[in-house]
């Protein structure tokens, strides 16, 4: 399997979701933060990259790769910080962050200020593929990363990211749909979105948005001889959406262990 090492790393990640791992006195603590369009987290990594805690928020402060609510974003990054603080009895000085490729310098800076401003010194900036890659380990192939805004597309070649692009499209869209299919409010669809139980049902209904977000794919990877593609974002945490990509695209596609995590991981990782 070609993911065995990344879902082992994945999987230690998740068993400290809730239980933190403690560090010892002056074990060496790596943080990584992920400022998204719609989650905030922040990853916390001992010596030898093993996994010490988690904190996340939903958060609406990012849009498009760039920070739209610079106060919102401080005061949350604030607040996972010291809530990892104190589940690891430390405190926590530096970090590193993730932005979307291409994101023009400007507004890498907006997403350093709102973390140097939440008092974690910036000593990486990633971007985002590559983050991924740190966890995935890829040679070759796509990846393809959808989170609450966009469906961006990696090509990697030797390792390195050789094309990206990043288009409009993403799991807001899918909660649009439920929302109007279901006639329930966003936040309902939501949350309907996420339940794992329901995934069988709603797939059938968000399913021209999935084969909309493959045609996307399709598209830019069009190019290139890819024979992989590998799926990241807390999109394609829904159950059988790899199989509509694959069906559509014909190009083996793979999907990780909770790939919501990906990226996160990758920040600390690099950090
Ligand atoms: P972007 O990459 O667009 O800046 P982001 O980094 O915040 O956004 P992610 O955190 O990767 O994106 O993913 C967020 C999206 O994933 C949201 O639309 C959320 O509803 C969706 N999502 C999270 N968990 C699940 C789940 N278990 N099942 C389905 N969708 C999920």
């Amino acid at each position: 399997e070609k993911l065995q090492s990344a879902n082992e790393k994945i999987r230690a990640l998740e068993s400290v979701e809730r239980n933190t791992s403690l560090p010892e006195k002056n074990e060496k603590i790596k943080v990584g933060v992920d400022l998204g369009t719609a989650y905030i987290v922040l990853v916390a990594l001992g010596e030898n990259n093993r996994p010490l805690a988690v904190e996340m928020q939903y958060a609406q402060v990012v849009r498009d790769g760039l920070v739209v609510d610079f106060v919102g974003a401080r005061q949350i990054v604030v607040k996972l910080k010291d809530k990892l603080e104190e589940r690891l009895g430390r405190e926590l000085h530096h970090a590193a962050i993730a932005v979307p490729p291409g994101t023009q310098e400007a507004d890498c800076k907006s997403h350093k200020y709102v973390v140097e401003g939440a008092g974690l010194d910036v000593i990486e900036i990633l971007d985002e593929p590559t983050a991924a890659n740190g966890v995935l380990g890829i040679l070759s192939g796509a990846i393809v990363d959808i989170g609450g805004g966009t469906t961006g597309i990696s090509v990697l070649q030797e390792g390195k990211v050789v094309y990206v692009a990043d288009e409009a499209t993403g799991g807001v869209h899918l909660s649009l749909v439920l929302a109007g299919h279901y006639k329930i409010p966003y936040e309902e669809a939501e949350n309907l979105k996420k339940d794992k139980e329901r995934h069988q049902e709603i797939l059938p209904v968000v399913r021209p948005v999935l084969e909309k977000m493959a045609s996307i794919v399709k598209r830019h990877v069009s190019g290139y001889a890819i024979d992989n593609i590998y799926l990241v974002g807390g999109t394609c945490c829904l159950t059988g959406m790899e199989k509509v990509f694959q069906d559509y695209l014909s190009i083996p596609v793979h999907k990780p262990q909770n790939p919501f995590l990906v990226t996160p991981l990758g920040i600390a990782l690099g950090s």
